[in-house]
């Protein structure tokens, strides 16, 4: 029987190339191993869940078994990959060794963990996986007031998705505003006084020290001395791609996994996408990128060498009180962002030296018109 194509981890990045590979090639032999239970849901659902009223449990649209029987795939599940034999191209696995043919890395990524001090640690919880948000939920219960570390992304979403069923949020961040490597100046402020309105307080230029235990709550000191006393922590001060493995296999690794645009590591038999991977310096952790990368990687696993194109790809902020897309220029484009703030809505497009647009966001009213500003973007890759 001939080698399998291996895929280790069962994200967005690994069930997507599965599913691709699927489409194009009925009969190949796809073995999954990932450390997780493999249940198959959609990540970015997560931080809006209260809001949708949806109880974890519900967030899961297919069991591993389910899903492996759908895509003819041999799921190896609560498999955690240990190490890699390269030239005898064997994995080795808390569970045994399994051989491979071509090897897909689709680990994702780790939230970062900043030295804060105290005896509450434990209690501040990251959200990157569905066991993550099961834990966090867990906290909420009975909850009147959390506290969002990091007003990025992700934070943003959480803070305003616990807003809305009521809860006092309060976001921590350095920068001056949220979404702060996202946004221009003026436009943040826009945003930072829409999500203050809507019930969110934002406490800009503001770190967290530490974090300790007092009664059933955790007392909060931030960077200026104040201390706050909330019933829950939630840290989203960013993820660092998954790269321990890729180390340890001595492929070359920065960021991210080096992947080409045939997402191939320094080694032809393996491959990488998803949020452990860095394609030609990118490391696009969104949803967007994967399914780009899931497409061309699926074509040259079953024979038809595809490179990697990446469009622009708009990322929508999951805020409703403050409707927010945005697409960044690409990383070190030189410009400069002209922004049109008013009451309704902002359009701030980032323009280069000849006035071409590399790069916008849209707030309020604006978002409707992003496909129109979509087309008008170069593309990445
Ligand atoms: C709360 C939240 C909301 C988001 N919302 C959006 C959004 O609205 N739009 C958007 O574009 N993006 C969003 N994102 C980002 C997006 O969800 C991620 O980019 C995407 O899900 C990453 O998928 P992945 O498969 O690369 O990684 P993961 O989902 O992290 O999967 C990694 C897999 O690797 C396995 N694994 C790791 N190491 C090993 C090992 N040694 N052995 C075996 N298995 C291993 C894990 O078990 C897991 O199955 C959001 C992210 C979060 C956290």
């Amino acid at each position: 029987m001939a080698a399998p194509v291996v895929v280790v981890g069962a994200g967005l990045a690994g069930t997507s190339v599965v599913r691709e590979i699927r489409k194009l090639d009925p009969g190949i032999r796809v073995v999954v191993v990932t450390a997780d239970a493999a249940e198959i849901y959609a990540k970015p659902n997560l931080s809006n869940a209260l809001a949708s009223g949806k109880e974890p449990a519900r967030l899961v649209q297919f069991s591993g078994e389910d899903w492996a029987a759908r895509n003819r795939v041999e799921l190896r599940s609560r498999t955690r990959v240990l190490g890699v034999d390269r030239p005898g191209k064997m994995l080795r696995t808390d569970q045994g060794e399994i051989p491979y043919g071509s090897l897909v890395l689709a680990l994702g990524a780790q939230p970062v963990r900043p030295p804060w001090e105290g005896d509450g640690l434990d209690r501040v919880r990251s959200v990157n996986s569905l066991r993550d948000y099961e834990v966090f939920r867990g906290d909420l219960v009975g909850a009147r007031s959390v506290a969002v570390i990091g007003g990025g992304l992700v934070g943003c979403e959480f803070a305003d998705d616990m807003r809305s069923t009521g809860l006092q949020v309060a976001v921590f961040d350095p920068g001056s505003h949220p979404l702060g490597r996202l946004l221009p100046e003026q436009t943040g402020n826009w945003v930072r006084e829409r999500m203050e309105q809507a019930g969110m307080v934002f406490h800009a230029g503001t770190g967290v020290v530490s974090v300790y235990r007092e009664g059933n709550g955790l007392r909060l000191v931030d960077s200026r001395g104040e201390s706050h006393l909330v019933d829950a922590v939630l840290s989203a001060v960013g993820l660092r791609p998954e790269v321990e493995l890729a180390k340890e296999m001595g492929l070359t690794v920065q960021r991210g996994i080096s992947v080409d645009r045939h997402l191939r590591t320094s080694d032809p038999d393996i491959y990488a996408l998803g949020d452990c991977a860095e394609v030609e310096s990118l490391v696009l952790p969104f949803v967007q990128p994967i399914l780009h990368a899931s497409r061309a990687l699926a074509a040259t696993l079953t024979g038809n060498p595809t490179v990697l194109r990446y469009p622009a790809m708009p990322v929508v902020v999951k805020t409703p009180s403050v409707p927010t897309v945005v697409c960044p220029p690409p990383p070190g484009a030189h410009g400069r962002w002209r922004e049109d703030v008013a009451a309704e809505g902002v359009v701030s497009v980032f323009l280069d030296e000849n006035d071409q647009a590399l790069g916008f966001v849209l707030a309020g009213e604006t978002v409707k018109e992003r496909t129109r500003w979509a087309e008008r973007m170069p593309d990445w890759l």
